[in-house]
């Protein structure tokens, strides 16, 4: 059974089965973030995300931005490349697999944890996290008007070694 004791032992004692390290673009070189990718045995992957020195938008308010699985593993030219959302069943958003929770920018900085019963680990690596500048409107296709792409990370395997490196890079 899927629950919150299961998903804290996993992040608390298991290596992921995937990460992006995320690096700001060129309007917001700043941005650094880690997202690490748990496959759940039952189905389904737990997602770990934090991201420091988003943009300041407004002294103690809260401020969104999209985040997304974009199809195209190319963070090159300011992430031109990066192709559209990750879209496994051919459907519109915001019900596409890449689609995922907003993050929730606190003065800079973030940190989430959810469960994504639609992805699969197999089917995401060489694939791209990208964060958007603004927030995802949940409606509109096939990008949610989220605007530019401002932070981006390629999604990789996690050998056992190198592991213990990944908190040195940020
Ligand atoms: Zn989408």
């Amino acid at each position: 059974m899927l629950n919150q004791n299961m998903f804290l032992d996993i992040i608390d004692g298991t290596i992921p089965d995937a990460v992006s390290i995320i690096s700001g673009g060129s309007k917001y070189p700043a941005i650094k973030g880690l997202v690490q990718f748990y496959q759940i045995p039952f189905g389904g992957v737990l997602i770990e995300a934090e991201f420091t020195d988003l943009p300041f938008i407004q002294n103690n308010s809260p401020a969104f931005h999209g985040l997304h699985i974009h199809e195209k593993v190319d963070c090159s030219d300011d992430f031109a490349n990066t192709g559209m959302h990750y879209n496994k069943n051919h459907t519109h958003h915001p019900a596409h697999s890449g689609d995922l929770l907003p993050v929730l920018n606190n003065n800079g900085y973030s940190y989430m944890v959810f469960f994504d019963a639609f992805l699969d680990i197999k089917d995401i690596i060489g694939k791209s996290v990208i964060l958007h500048e603004h927030r995802d409107d949940f409606t509109a296709d096939p990008s949610g008007n989220s605007g530019e792409k401002i932070a981006c990370g390629i999604i990789t395997t996690v050998k056992r070694r190198s592991y213990k490196d990944i908190g040195r890079m940020l």
